[in-house]
């Protein structure tokens, strides 16, 4: 095994305490609309989905990195805060 990791193994290395609650909302019924639906192609921990059935889209927000990537690529559907003091991901190793 080299060396380079490629996202998928380093996102694997991260630590993240679970909140009950999401700190992701959707404004489901823009996102329905939109023509580009974004926020699918820009996360790079693939919060989000598409749920075929309903056209609506699934945020699995516990494996947010809280890069703020949505919240650019896709203010008009994002309600984004940073996960309550303590949760979310955890960035120091040891
Ligand atoms: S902040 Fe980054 S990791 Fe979290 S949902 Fe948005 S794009 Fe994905």
């Amino acid at each position: 095994m080299g060396l380079l990791k490629t996202i998928e193994e380093k996102l694997g290395l991260l630590k993240y305490k679970f909140d009950r609650e999401s700190h992701i909302s959707i404004e489901q019924e823009s996102f329905k609309q939109d023509p580009t639906q974004a926020i699918l192609y820009v996360c790079p921990a693939k919060v989000y989905t598409k749920n075929e059935e309903d056209g609506s889209c699934i945020v699995n927000y516990e494996n947010c990195v809280e890069c703020g990537t949505c919240r650019i690529a896709a203010p008009q559907h994002v309600r984004w805060f940073y996960p309550k003091g303590g949760m979310g991901v955890n960035y120091r190793q040891g």
